[in-house]
Protein backbone atom coordinates (compact mmCIF):
# COMPACT_ATOMS: atom_id res chain seq x y z
CA UNK A 1 0.00 0.00 0.00
CA UNK A 2 1.25 3.56 -0.83
CA UNK A 3 1.95 5.51 1.92
CA UNK A 4 0.09 8.15 1.53
CA UNK A 5 -3.05 6.46 1.90
CA UNK A 6 -1.93 4.13 4.80
CA UNK A 7 -0.67 6.95 7.59
CA UNK A 8 -2.35 10.19 7.70
CA UNK A 9 0.84 11.48 9.64
CA UNK A 10 2.47 11.03 6.04
CA UNK A 11 0.89 13.76 4.11
CA UNK A 12 0.13 16.99 3.88
CA UNK A 13 -2.99 18.26 6.08
CA UNK A 14 -5.42 19.61 3.65
CA UNK A 15 -5.16 17.47 1.03
CA UNK A 16 -7.89 17.05 -1.41
CA UNK A 17 -7.20 14.96 -4.93
CA UNK A 18 -9.37 14.75 -8.05
CA UNK A 19 -9.30 11.14 -9.33
CA UNK A 20 -10.47 9.87 -12.78
CA UNK A 21 -8.37 6.59 -13.41
CA UNK A 22 -9.12 3.25 -12.05
CA UNK A 23 -4.99 2.77 -12.62
CA UNK A 24 -4.23 5.21 -9.41
CA UNK A 25 -2.27 3.74 -6.98
CA UNK A 26 -4.51 5.05 -4.07
CA UNK A 27 -7.79 4.05 -5.83
CA UNK A 28 -5.74 0.24 -6.35
CA UNK A 29 -4.86 0.01 -2.80
CA UNK A 30 -8.25 1.23 -1.86
CA UNK A 31 -9.70 -1.70 -4.00
CA UNK A 32 -7.48 -3.90 -1.89
CA UNK A 33 -9.53 -3.52 0.76
CA UNK A 34 -12.28 -5.91 0.03
CA UNK A 35 -8.91 -8.79 1.17
CA UNK A 36 -9.19 -9.03 5.19
CA UNK A 37 -5.22 -9.62 4.79
CA UNK A 38 -4.85 -5.99 3.46
CA UNK A 39 -8.03 -4.64 5.44
CA UNK A 40 -5.73 -6.20 8.58
CA UNK A 41 -3.00 -4.78 7.57
CA UNK A 42 -3.60 -1.35 7.39
CA UNK A 43 -6.11 -1.61 10.11
CA UNK A 44 -8.73 0.20 7.99
CA UNK A 45 -12.48 -0.37 6.40
CA UNK A 46 -14.47 1.19 4.05
CA UNK A 47 -18.52 2.34 4.97
CA UNK A 48 -20.97 3.39 2.57
CA UNK A 49 -23.26 6.61 2.85
CA UNK A 50 -23.19 10.40 4.11
CA UNK A 51 -25.32 8.90 6.74
CA UNK A 52 -22.89 6.56 7.81
CA UNK A 53 -20.05 8.79 7.50
CA UNK A 54 -21.52 11.43 9.42
CA UNK A 55 -22.80 8.81 12.37
CA UNK A 56 -19.34 7.45 12.45
CA UNK A 57 -17.41 10.74 12.72
CA UNK A 58 -20.10 11.86 15.90
CA UNK A 59 -19.52 8.58 17.41
CA UNK A 60 -15.77 9.43 17.74
CA UNK A 61 -14.49 6.68 14.76
CA UNK A 62 -11.57 8.27 12.77
CA UNK A 63 -11.73 9.16 9.48
CA UNK A 64 -8.96 8.49 7.03
CA UNK A 65 -10.12 8.74 3.86
CA UNK A 66 -13.25 10.17 2.65
CA UNK A 67 -14.30 9.82 -1.03
CA UNK A 68 -17.07 11.13 -2.74
CA UNK A 69 -18.36 11.64 -5.95
CA UNK A 70 -18.10 15.12 -8.14
CA UNK A 71 -21.95 15.30 -8.19
CA UNK A 72 -22.24 15.34 -4.38
CA UNK A 73 -19.37 17.60 -4.13
CA UNK A 74 -21.96 21.12 -3.83
CA UNK A 75 -24.01 19.48 -1.14
CA UNK A 76 -23.35 21.47 2.36
CA UNK A 77 -23.29 17.86 4.31
CA UNK A 78 -20.73 16.47 2.03
CA UNK A 79 -18.63 19.79 2.51
CA UNK A 80 -18.87 19.55 6.19
CA UNK A 81 -17.46 16.15 6.27
CA UNK A 82 -14.73 16.71 3.51
CA UNK A 83 -13.57 19.90 5.62
CA UNK A 84 -13.53 17.87 8.83
CA UNK A 85 -11.93 14.80 7.24
CA UNK A 86 -9.04 17.39 6.10
CA UNK A 87 -8.92 18.80 9.71
CA UNK A 88 -8.32 15.55 10.65
CA UNK A 89 -5.46 14.72 8.44
CA UNK A 90 -7.53 12.56 6.37
CA UNK A 91 -7.54 12.51 2.39
CA UNK A 92 -10.26 13.50 0.62
CA UNK A 93 -10.71 12.07 -3.01
CA UNK A 94 -13.41 13.47 -5.39
CA UNK A 95 -14.11 10.63 -7.96
CA UNK A 96 -15.69 10.09 -10.88
CA UNK A 97 -18.94 7.40 -10.48
CA UNK A 98 -16.79 4.91 -12.71
CA UNK A 99 -14.19 5.11 -9.57
CA UNK A 100 -17.18 4.89 -7.02
CA UNK A 101 -18.55 2.22 -8.68
CA UNK A 102 -14.99 0.08 -8.60
CA UNK A 103 -14.34 0.94 -5.15
CA UNK A 104 -17.45 -0.10 -3.68
CA UNK A 105 -18.19 -3.03 -6.94
CA UNK A 106 -21.71 -1.76 -7.27
CA UNK A 107 -23.75 -0.60 -10.06
CA UNK A 108 -25.37 2.49 -8.41
CA UNK A 109 -22.65 3.21 -5.75
CA UNK A 110 -23.52 5.41 -2.70
CA UNK A 111 -22.06 9.42 -3.47
CA UNK A 112 -19.81 9.14 -0.59
CA UNK A 113 -17.53 6.58 1.22
CA UNK A 114 -15.64 6.36 3.78
CA UNK A 115 -12.74 4.67 4.88
CA UNK A 116 -12.07 4.75 8.55
CA UNK A 117 -9.50 2.95 11.20
CA UNK A 118 -10.62 -0.33 12.84
CA UNK A 119 -11.85 -0.20 16.35
CA UNK A 120 -11.19 -3.71 18.44
CA UNK A 121 -12.49 -4.26 22.25
CA UNK A 122 -9.91 -6.19 23.84
CA UNK A 123 -11.78 -8.84 25.51
CA UNK A 124 -10.13 -7.92 28.89
CA UNK A 125 -11.88 -4.52 29.32
CA UNK A 126 -14.97 -6.49 28.51
CA UNK A 127 -16.44 -5.61 32.29
CA UNK A 128 -20.20 -6.58 32.12
CA UNK A 129 -23.00 -4.95 34.56
CA UNK A 130 -25.75 -6.48 35.87
CA UNK A 131 -28.05 -5.88 33.36
CA UNK A 132 -25.60 -6.14 30.53
CA UNK A 133 -26.40 -8.50 27.24
CA UNK A 134 -23.82 -9.56 25.63
CA UNK A 135 -23.65 -11.68 22.25
CA UNK A 136 -21.37 -14.05 21.22
CA UNK A 137 -20.90 -16.06 18.41
CA UNK A 138 -19.19 -19.38 17.78
CA UNK A 139 -17.55 -19.65 14.33
CA UNK A 140 -20.02 -17.02 12.24
CA UNK A 141 -19.42 -17.69 8.94
CA UNK A 142 -21.73 -15.47 7.28
CA UNK A 143 -21.34 -11.65 6.96
CA UNK A 144 -24.90 -11.07 5.98
CA UNK A 145 -25.50 -12.87 9.26
CA UNK A 146 -22.85 -10.99 11.45
CA UNK A 147 -24.14 -7.70 9.74
CA UNK A 148 -27.43 -8.25 11.05
CA UNK A 149 -26.41 -9.70 14.41
CA UNK A 150 -24.90 -6.61 14.99
CA UNK A 151 -27.30 -4.83 14.01
CA UNK A 152 -30.02 -6.62 16.22
CA UNK A 153 -27.71 -6.41 18.89
CA UNK A 154 -28.03 -2.27 18.87
CA UNK A 155 -31.88 -2.04 18.58
CA UNK A 156 -32.19 -4.63 21.50
CA UNK A 157 -29.68 -2.94 23.82
CA UNK A 158 -26.90 -5.26 23.79
CA UNK A 159 -23.63 -3.89 25.12
CA UNK A 160 -21.09 -6.16 22.95
CA UNK A 161 -20.92 -8.93 20.21
CA UNK A 162 -18.11 -11.47 21.08
CA UNK A 163 -16.86 -13.35 17.99
CA UNK A 164 -15.36 -16.51 19.40
CA UNK A 165 -13.04 -18.45 16.95
CA UNK A 166 -12.67 -18.36 13.15
CA UNK A 167 -15.34 -15.88 12.59
CA UNK A 168 -16.06 -13.54 9.68
CA UNK A 169 -14.49 -10.19 9.55
CA UNK A 170 -16.50 -7.86 11.16
CA UNK A 171 -15.26 -5.05 9.16
CA UNK A 172 -15.57 -6.55 5.64
CA UNK A 173 -17.48 -4.62 3.25
CA UNK A 174 -20.69 -7.16 3.40
CA UNK A 175 -20.76 -7.46 7.02
CA UNK A 176 -20.63 -3.19 7.38
CA UNK A 177 -23.18 -3.22 4.44
CA UNK A 178 -25.35 -5.13 6.74
CA UNK A 179 -25.39 -3.82 9.73
CA UNK A 180 -26.64 -0.46 8.65
CA UNK A 181 -24.48 1.56 11.00
CA UNK A 182 -24.66 -0.56 13.57
CA UNK A 183 -21.09 -1.75 13.39
CA UNK A 184 -19.89 2.18 14.79
CA UNK A 185 -22.29 1.39 17.72
CA UNK A 186 -21.33 -2.01 18.85
CA UNK A 187 -17.91 -2.85 20.88
CA UNK A 188 -16.71 -5.95 19.26
CA UNK A 189 -14.38 -8.36 20.40
CA UNK A 190 -12.33 -11.58 18.98
CA UNK A 191 -10.91 -14.20 20.54
CA UNK A 192 -10.28 -18.14 20.47
CA UNK A 193 -12.91 -20.41 22.41
CA UNK A 194 -10.10 -21.00 25.14
CA UNK A 195 -9.90 -17.34 25.63
CA UNK A 196 -13.60 -16.90 25.87
CA UNK A 197 -13.95 -19.88 28.57
CA UNK A 198 -11.40 -18.23 30.53
CA UNK A 199 -12.84 -14.89 30.44
CA UNK A 200 -16.28 -16.29 31.58
CA UNK A 201 -15.17 -17.75 34.43
CA UNK A 202 -13.46 -14.84 35.48
CA UNK A 203 -15.97 -12.24 34.43
CA UNK A 204 -19.02 -14.18 36.72
CA UNK A 205 -21.65 -13.73 33.82
CA UNK A 206 -24.44 -16.32 33.33
CA UNK A 207 -24.19 -17.95 29.56
CA UNK A 208 -27.08 -19.38 28.03
CA UNK A 209 -25.93 -20.78 24.98
CA UNK A 210 -28.87 -22.10 21.87
CA UNK A 211 -28.32 -25.69 21.14
CA UNK A 212 -31.32 -27.74 18.93
CA UNK A 213 -30.59 -30.24 21.40
CA UNK A 214 -31.17 -27.82 24.62
CA UNK A 215 -33.67 -29.35 26.79
CA UNK A 216 -34.72 -25.85 28.53
CA UNK A 217 -37.11 -23.72 26.59
CA UNK A 218 -35.43 -20.14 25.88
CA UNK A 219 -38.33 -18.51 27.72
CA UNK A 220 -37.23 -19.55 30.76
CA UNK A 221 -33.38 -19.01 31.41
CA UNK A 222 -32.40 -16.23 33.66
CA UNK A 223 -31.90 -13.10 32.11
CA UNK A 224 -31.75 -10.56 34.98
CA UNK A 225 -29.45 -11.81 37.64
CA UNK A 226 -26.72 -11.52 36.50
CA UNK A 227 -24.76 -10.10 33.30
CA UNK A 228 -25.73 -12.66 30.54
CA UNK A 229 -24.09 -13.89 27.81
CA UNK A 230 -26.23 -15.06 24.70
CA UNK A 231 -23.92 -17.59 23.09
CA UNK A 232 -25.04 -18.65 19.33
CA UNK A 233 -23.64 -21.82 17.59
CA UNK A 234 -22.12 -21.75 14.23
CA UNK A 235 -24.63 -22.14 10.99
CA UNK A 236 -23.16 -25.37 9.76
CA UNK A 237 -22.26 -27.24 12.96
CA UNK A 238 -23.44 -25.87 15.84
CA UNK A 239 -22.33 -25.08 19.41
CA UNK A 240 -18.96 -27.59 20.04
CA UNK A 241 -19.16 -29.23 23.13
CA UNK A 242 -16.67 -28.18 24.80
CA UNK A 243 -18.52 -23.96 24.57
CA UNK A 244 -22.31 -25.42 25.12
CA UNK A 245 -20.79 -27.92 28.36
CA UNK A 246 -19.71 -24.68 30.03
CA UNK A 247 -22.25 -22.92 29.83
CA UNK A 248 -25.00 -22.02 32.75
CA UNK A 249 -27.67 -22.83 30.64
CA UNK A 250 -28.50 -24.76 26.98
CA UNK A 251 -31.31 -23.63 25.46
CA UNK A 252 -33.92 -24.24 22.93
CA UNK A 253 -36.47 -21.77 20.63
CA UNK A 254 -39.19 -24.34 20.38
CA UNK A 255 -40.16 -24.78 16.70
CA UNK A 256 -43.41 -26.25 14.31
CA UNK A 257 -43.31 -27.27 11.11
CA UNK A 258 -40.50 -28.90 9.01
CA UNK A 259 -37.06 -26.49 9.13
CA UNK A 260 -34.76 -27.95 11.12
CA UNK A 261 -33.33 -25.19 12.80
CA UNK A 262 -33.89 -21.25 12.67
CA UNK A 263 -31.16 -18.83 10.60
CA UNK A 264 -28.77 -18.02 13.00
CA UNK A 265 -29.69 -14.13 12.70
CA UNK A 266 -33.27 -14.75 13.42
CA UNK A 267 -32.19 -16.83 16.39
CA UNK A 268 -29.92 -14.38 17.98
CA UNK A 269 -32.84 -11.84 17.67
CA UNK A 270 -35.51 -13.75 19.02
CA UNK A 271 -32.80 -14.21 21.81
CA UNK A 272 -32.15 -11.01 22.47
CA UNK A 273 -35.62 -9.45 22.55
CA UNK A 274 -36.53 -12.11 24.93
CA UNK A 275 -33.97 -11.28 27.34
CA UNK A 276 -34.99 -7.47 26.64
CA UNK A 277 -38.04 -8.32 27.37
CA UNK A 278 -37.09 -9.88 30.60
CA UNK A 279 -35.14 -6.97 31.87
CA UNK A 280 -37.95 -4.38 31.11
CA UNK A 281 -40.14 -3.44 33.72
CA UNK A 282 -43.45 -2.60 33.00
CA UNK A 283 -43.29 0.98 32.95
CA UNK A 284 -40.13 0.54 30.30
CA UNK A 285 -42.72 -1.20 27.83
CA UNK A 286 -45.03 1.45 27.15
N1 LIG B 1 -27.10 -27.84 11.89
C1 LIG B 1 -26.89 -26.93 12.98
C2 LIG B 1 -27.04 -27.65 14.31
O1 LIG B 1 -27.23 -28.85 14.28
O2 LIG B 1 -26.92 -27.02 15.35
C3 LIG B 1 -27.86 -25.78 12.84
C4 LIG B 1 -27.25 -24.53 13.29
S1 LIG B 1 -28.35 -23.17 13.29
C5 LIG B 1 -28.56 -22.79 11.63
C6 LIG B 1 -27.27 -21.94 13.86
C7 LIG B 1 -27.41 -21.59 15.31
O3 LIG B 1 -28.66 -20.90 15.51
C8 LIG B 1 -27.46 -22.74 16.29
O4 LIG B 1 -26.18 -23.22 16.61
C9 LIG B 1 -28.13 -22.09 17.47
O5 LIG B 1 -27.23 -21.28 18.16
C10 LIG B 1 -29.16 -21.20 16.80
N2 LIG B 1 -30.47 -21.83 16.63
C11 LIG B 1 -31.17 -22.00 15.48
N3 LIG B 1 -32.37 -22.54 15.72
C12 LIG B 1 -32.45 -22.73 17.06
C13 LIG B 1 -33.45 -23.23 17.93
N4 LIG B 1 -34.62 -23.66 17.49
N5 LIG B 1 -33.18 -23.25 19.26
C14 LIG B 1 -32.01 -22.82 19.74
N6 LIG B 1 -31.03 -22.32 18.96
C15 LIG B 1 -31.24 -22.27 17.64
Amino acid sequence: MTDEFRKPGARKVGQVKEVTSLANPIIKDIKALSNKKDREAAGIFMAEGLKLVIDALELGWEIRTLIYAKAAKAKPLVEQVATRTVANGGLVLEVSEKVLSSVTRRDNPQMVVGIFAQRWKRLEDLVPAKDDTIVALDRVRDPGNLGTIIRTADAAGASAVILVGDCTDAFSLETVRATMGSVFAIPVVKCSAEEFLVWQKRSGVNVVATHLAGAVDYRTADYKSKPVVILMGNEQSGLPDNLAKAANRTVRIPQQGRADSLNLAVATAVMLFEARRHLLTLEDRT
